[in-house]
């Protein structure tokens, strides 16, 4: 006899289970999606223990009639799609008639269902996927699913489960992304009979944001959209101020379906560089809309994962329009925050069709050059503030931070021209280098050109160098040449990328700016100012810190109870 053997239905229905339910987060997620789909405008979700006990999902959807109640909770049983070629064009959560029956075969399931209209409802209940009883039962329309003792007949997965917490705590994560996303549904979330979240219907998805993300966050973030026949890119992102340890606070939707992306996330974090710190992350909500034929749902067993037929255009579709609603900077113009609710307020209908949206020029664009008029250098404080008066409030700028941004701006302005500009040295000066770095120096003598040194090989070790870049001559070129030489040591193959440049940049623009504790002239200040104010990223230097702070006339007038 052979060794292969044909796996029981009963075994076959718990492996399937297991890529669709892997916590209770993920039995809420398939629960809120059904009553979504059947078109619910309240949704409650009760649970208890973190939903290891209980989760009972309660909706005023369509309802089921007692013959689909029953089918329902069957393998391979749904209402959305009929054949293959409706894989392409699935405009429902779900698709694949498979959470109702893995859930059951995991747990204690009861379905109580009823369609308006019909009088009587219907009780399903199923116990590790055998159906125990059907009968009828009078309840108001829409449905109501419970999932009673999950995993009790695995107690494999039961032990994979964290503290009840931390699984409440992915509850709550899901409830928020759906709510983000579906604002005209009242969702509840209830915790051992506790209100714990409560999202109200809304017109549009702003208010969702203090709802989901907390009020700290939606304080400081700003519409974007853009469209074109292809793709539809909306959402609200963080101020670079508003930073977080992990991706978490970076919401991927892609036809308002919750994902999990990293050609995304990589096109919101390449929207910020340079703009927050190393290893940080922004906050933000993307609302990614495609044809449906132009993006496979159908790859992941709990539907977190897409795949884009051209990754690419919505790549740098995603890119663009953050980066463009970035550079304007809003955040420097406080007083525009209200108008810019203003706007947010109107702006929820971006799922709408294209002639009902808001124009993209209603934006405030002037927001990056915030100054309304001249500014008067005040003075330094501690030798590394700069004060300025303006009519509209008082401003304060970090004037190493300032020169920095100006600085990496100028030189990535040069580098995009060819090579950054040099100076020669009215005396060559000799440098003696460690062997290991002599030698990348030898090798890499037509890019330090490029990067504006002249280096000439004088001996094993030592080289003369001859011209400098610009921005560093006043500075100490020889120990940024160093510094220099000792990050291209690092670089791989694609050296000579321009992406490869910014931390080059990056420490460029710190040995040439001018140092917090330098005294400076006002005219220097004013000059400082004025440039730092034609940098497209104005607001941060290039490793995130803040180049200034407004106060404004308002914030002044309220601090002295004036209003
Ligand atoms: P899918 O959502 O992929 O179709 P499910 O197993 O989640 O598969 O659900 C099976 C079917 O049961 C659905 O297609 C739908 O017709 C019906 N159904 C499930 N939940 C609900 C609900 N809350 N309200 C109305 N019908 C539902
Ligand atoms: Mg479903």
């Amino acid at each position: 006899m052979g060794k292969i053997k044909v796996l029981t239905p009963g075994v076959i229905a718990k492996i399937a289970a297991g890529e669709v339910v892997e916590r209770p987060a993920s039995v809420v997620k398939e629960l809120v999606e059904n009553a979504l789909d059947a078109g619910s405008t309240e949704i409650k979700v009760e649970v208890q223990s973190g939903g290891r006990k209980l989760i009972r999902v309660t909706d005023n959807g369509e309802g089921m009639t007692p013959e689909d109640a029953v089918l329902a909770v069957q393998r391979h049983t749904t209402s959305k799609i009929e054949n293959e070629k409706d894989l392409w064009a699935i405009g429902t959560f779900g698709f694949r008639g498979e959470a109702l029956s893995a859930m059951a075969a995991v747990s204690k399931m009861r379905v109580v269902t009823s369609k308006g209209g019909i009088l009587e409802g219907v009780e399903v209940e199923v116990e590790g996927g055998v159906t125990k009883g059907v009968k009828e039962i009078g309840c108001p329309p829409g449905t109501s699913v419970e999932v009673q003792d999950l995993f009790y007949n695995i107690p494999a997965r039961l032990k994979f489960l964290k503290s009840q917490g931390t699984e409440l705590g992915h509850i709550g994560e899901i409830m928020a992304k759906l709510a983000l996303a579906n604002e005209r549904t009242h969702f509840q979330l209830f915790h051992e009979g506790k209100l714990l979240a409560n999202y109200p219907l809304r017109e549009n998805p702003s208010p969702r944001l203090a709802e989901a993300l907390g009020r700290e966050a939606d304080d400081k973030m700003y519409f974007f959209q853009s469209r074109n026949e292809d793709v539809e890119v909306a959402g609200y992102t963080g101020e670079p101020d508003l930073h977080r340890p992990n991706a978490r606070g970076i919401h991927l939707f892609v036809n308002r379906r919750p994902v999990r992306d990293r050609l995304l996330t990589h096109a919101v974090m390449e929207a910020y560089r340079n703009l927050i710190p190393k290893d940080r992350y922004p906050v933000t909500v993307l609302f990614v809309q495609l044809p449906p034929a132009a993006v496979d749902v159908n790859v992941h067993p709990g539907k977190w994962e897409v795949k884009f037929a051209d990754s690419e255009m919505v790549h740098r579709r995603v890119f663009l329009t953050l980066r463009e609603m970035l550079d304007k900077t809003p955040w420097l113009k406080k007083e525009d925050k209200a108008s810019l609710r203003g706007v947010r307020e109107t702006a929820g209908a971006y799922f709408r069709p294209p002639d009902e949206t808001l124009p993209h020029s209603f934006l405030p664009r002037e927001a990056s050059h915030p100054q309304t008029g001249p500014h008067f250098f005040l003075g330094q404080i501690d030798k590394t503030y700069l004060l300025f008066a303006s009519l509209d409030g008082l401003t304060i700028v970090d004037q190493h931070a300032a020169h920095e941004r100006i600085l990496f701006e100028r030189l990535t302005e040069e580098i995009s021209q060819g090579s950054i500009r040099q100076q020669t040295l009215l005396f060559p000066e000799i440098i003696e280098l460690p062997f290991h770095e002599a030698r990348t120096a030898a090798e890499h003598l037509l890019d330090l050109e490029k990067l504006g040194f002249e280096v000439i090989p004088a001996g094993e070790r030592s080289f003369w160098v001859k011209s400098v870049p610009e921005i560093l001559t006043t500075r100490e070129p020889l120990q940024a040449l160093q510094d220099l030489i000792g990050h291209i040591s690092s670089w791989g193959k694609d050296a000579g990328l321009p992406r490869s440049f910014d931390p080059l940049f990056q420490m460029m623009a710190c040995r040439g700016a001018v140092q917090a504790s330098e005294l400076m002239t006002p005219e220097e200040a004013a000059t400082l100012l004025t440039n730092l104010q034609n940098c497209v990223s104005s607001s941060h230097c290039p490793h995130g810190r803040p180049t200034m702070q407004k106060i404004t006339l308002a914030e002044l007038e309220k601090m002295f109870g004036r209003k």
